[in-house]
């Protein structure tokens, strides 16, 4: 999914491993670079529309053919709000405003740190242009479809409770 670099960006050799405190880190011993990664964001939106959330099934692994809410990665230099709405569009057809910070989900081990927004639709209609999509619709929170990831039930609680607030 996100892949770590085999050979050294500097001098091209192949990179070895070495164990830094405790943690196993892609080294060059020749220039005696110890390789450390930044984490990756990305972005998913809950997007409630006629007392229905919107998601889309995937086409792509991982979860393909499962659903999920619309969202990916956030591109470097891009404002995270920006990059929200823009994959929001590309995967459902919406146009939407970013309301607010559901919150930020990460686990150890896992590259990517993800940003969860509510946005509400201002224009724009169901229609997936995304390669990455294959269908788009709004669910009732009671007749979920089946979803690709099971962080996405904690993100709907966390977003029942922040919009009770
Ligand atoms: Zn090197």
């Amino acid at each position: 999914m996100i892949s770590e670099d085999l050979y050294c960006s500097f001098c091209a050799r192949l990179l070895d491993k070495t164990l830094i405190q405790g943690v196993e880190r892609p080294t060059c011993l020749k220039c005696r670079r110890v390789i450390y990664y930044d984490p990756k964001l990305a972005v998913t939106v809950v997007i409630e529309v006629n007392d229905k959330v919107i998601m889309v099934k995937r086409a792509v692994d991982p979860g393909k053919g499962l659903w999920g809410f619309p969202g990916g990665y956030v591109n470097r230099g891009e404002r995270v709000e920006d990059g929200a709405a823009r994959e929001v569009n590309e995967e459902t057809g919406l146009i939407v405003i970013i309301d607010r910070l559901i919150g930020l989900f990460s686990e150890p081990n896992d590259p990517i740190v993800l940003a969860v927004y509510s946005g509400h639709k201002v224009g724009g209609c169901l229609n997936s242009d995304s390669i990455e999509v294959m269908d788009v619709e709004g669910f009732s929170l009671n007749h979920l479809p089946p979803l690709a990831f099971e962080r996405d039930l904690s993100i709907l609680e966390t977003w029942k409770k922040r919009k009770s607030l």
